[in-house]
């Protein structure tokens, strides 16, 4: 899968926001479900991490269960959230290095920082092989009225 860009509907755009402000400080991930480029579903997924507050594991067993639902659905996990709840929304070095042993590497890495709590920023990033990150850009329904 090569895109430059994800759609995500506004209601998964929401829930991922929410999700993340819930479990602040702590550290938040979850997968996203979809086909190609476009989001369907968001996955809430438990930090078993013992450090929660800066840094994320998924739980293995959730993993599996979200990985048959995808299967079930005739799709696939698409894309891995985690928040930063006192860094920017930018992939860290520990975060490339995950990924790359992770084996989610065609995924998309959605990155939410709540650095300021009535601002978070959720920014998506492609990972290369080598772990070169690119940025890449998160679509939705309706009108955009920022300049990009
Ligand atoms: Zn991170």
């Amino acid at each position: 899968m090569k895109t430059d860009s994800i759609f995500i509907p506004k209601k998964i755009i929401g829930h991922i926001i929410s999700y993340s402000l819930e479990n602040d400080p702590d550290e938040s991930c979850g997968m996203l479900q979809g086909t190609n480029s476009m989001v369907s579903k968001f996955f809430p997924m438990s930090n078993i991490h013992e450090t929660p507050n800066n840094r994320y594991t998924m739980n293995p067993v959730e993993i599996i269960k979200v990985e048959d639902e995808c299967d079930t659905a005739g799709e696939s996990v698409i894309g891995i959230m985690h928040s930063h709840t006192h860094t920017q929304a930018y992939l860290s070095d520990t975060d490339v290095k995950h990924a790359l042993t992770s084996g989610y590497l065609d995924q998309v890495y959605l990155v939410v920082s709540l650095v300021e709590k009535t601002r978070p920023v959720i920014r998506a990033f492609k990972l290369s092989e080598d772990g070169k990150i690119s940025e890449i850009f998160i679509d939705f329904e309706g009108p955009k009225y920022i300049s990009r």
